[in-house]
């Protein structure tokens, strides 16, 4: 991952995804107007945030990357696994209980939010197209990343296997412990796998990989070039919000990734 920062905002972006063609970034909490527990580049509207910072934070952003906010596509994300298109008259809109975007615009950018969920970005360069999953472990149980390659293939028609995806900074083996049913799911899923579920612990309780599971459900839809940050945000909180680790009063930081309007 290489991390920039412009006039006071920082993100990570990814070294395979690098092409003159997109933007690609996952932001850092740092360089906004929130106060704790959301400090400070807070873009999540539904955690309690003072809405005039949710949106100057927004602005900031917006700024360090020279975009427009109307060119800017989002969602209400419901931990689903709902696609949508991103088309021209887009712009500025919120899609309603979507978590994941796909486009193929010029000048258009998609936005997601998150705290400890996966973003999965996706990019096919021979379409010029581009994608952005948000997989949190339910989404993760209804393969969302699997379904936004379906989508890009049906709608743009890439080849799985020109696809470049990107796994990017969210909660990591090291500190993701499940227990109950939701464990009883992965291991039905994926227990057979290598590394998915690790450090079984006396009281039942394990670690689950969210990377290594949507790594490969990437590599069951065809996509062989996959680049995982390797980031906990668990672990990094002094870069990123993690809703686990501050026990739910955070922030959400924002991904983005989109087609520059030349190249
Ligand atoms: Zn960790």
């Amino acid at each position: 991952m290489i991390r920039t920062e412009h006039n006071g905002i920082s993100w990570y972006s990814f070294e395979s995804l690098r092409d003159p063609a997109i933007v690609q970034g996952t932001f850092t909490r740092h360089g906004g107007v929130s106060q704790a527990p959301f400090g400070t580049l807070n873009v999540g509207s539904t955690v309690g945030d003072d809405p005039a910072a949710v949106q100057a934070n927004h602005a900031r952003l917006f700024s360090a990357w020279n975009i427009p906010a109307e060119r800017v596509v989002t969602v209400q994300q419901v931990h689903g696994n709902r696609v949508a298109v991103a088309s021209e008259q887009d712009g500025g809109r919120i899609f309603p209980e979507t978590d994941a975007l796909i486009s193929q615009i010029p000048g258009l950018y998609l936005l997601l939010r998150f705290a400890d969920c996966v973003p999965v970005f996706l990019y096919a360069p021979r379409q010029r197209a581009v994608g952005l999953t948000h997989a949190g472990w339910k989404g993760t149980l209804q393969e969302i990343a699997m379904q936004t390659v379906r989508a890009m293939t049906a709608t743009f028609g890439c080849q799985p296997g020109e696809l470049v995806a990107g796994i990017g900074p969210s909660i990591g083996p090291c500190c993701l412990e499940m227990d109950g049913d939701v464990l009883a799911d992965f291991r039905a899923r994926y227990g057979q796998e290598e590394g998915c579920i690790v450090r079984p612990q006396a009281n039942g309780k394990a670690f689950v990989d969210l990377w290594r599971i949507n790594a490969l459900q990437l590599q069951a839809a065809g996509v062989q070039q996959i680049e995982t940050a390797g980031i906990c945000t668990s672990c990094r909180r002094d870069e990123f919000f993690s809703h686990r680790a501050e026990n739910g009063k955070t922030g959400r930081f924002a991904a983005l990734i989109g087609i520059t309007a030349k190249a």
